[in-house]
């Protein structure tokens, strides 16, 4: 089936049909604590997705200004810088630098118990690239990190 038109997708998509449009391999899911530490190092996206869809779970107890955790991802190259622009931004803007492209998905900033999505289209990532993900509370990116790559 993933080799069927666009068209045909859209079809089926519209007769609610949606285990075709969204495989279960296209929604990534991963928990956070009140150790600053994710549950999992490395995140692999199947080819064949064409959106993502990423649930931060935060399984801790702490709010979200004492432990707030968030989900950003950026190329591996950019993942350093952007987390300090997130820092400089400060806790009114979640800890993320405004408008800055350098950002191809981010969750909101939780405390604990709490969930967020974010959904992307792989549309910008390169299988021959690597991606990072990290939390940009400020302090936390240098434990809460791992890499993302779409499957080859
Ligand atoms: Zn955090």
């Amino acid at each position: 089936m993933r080799t069927w038109p666009l068209s045909s997708l859209a079809v089926l998509g519209l007769l609610s049909l949606s285990p075709v449009v969204y495989a279960d391999g296209c929604a990534l899911s991963i928990d956070a604590n009140d150790a600053m530490q994710y549950s999992v190092k490395h995140l692999e996206v199947p080819a064949s997705c064409t959106d993502v869809t990423l649930t931060l779970h935060h399984i801790g107890k702490l709010p979200v200004k004492a432990m707030g955790h968030n989900w950003v991802l950026t190329r591996k190259a950019d993942a350093a810088a952007v987390a300090s622009a997130g820092a400089a931004a400060g806790a009114a803007k979640e800890y993320l630098p405004s408008g800055d492209a350098r950002v191809i998905a981010a969750t909101k900033l939780i405390g604990g118990g709490e969930s967020a999505s974010v959904t992307f289209s792989t549309a910008a990532l390169k299988a021959s690239e690597d991606y990072s993900y990290f939390c940009s509370f400020p302090g936390h990116a240098s434990m809460m990190k791992g890499t993302l790559t779409l499957a080859k």
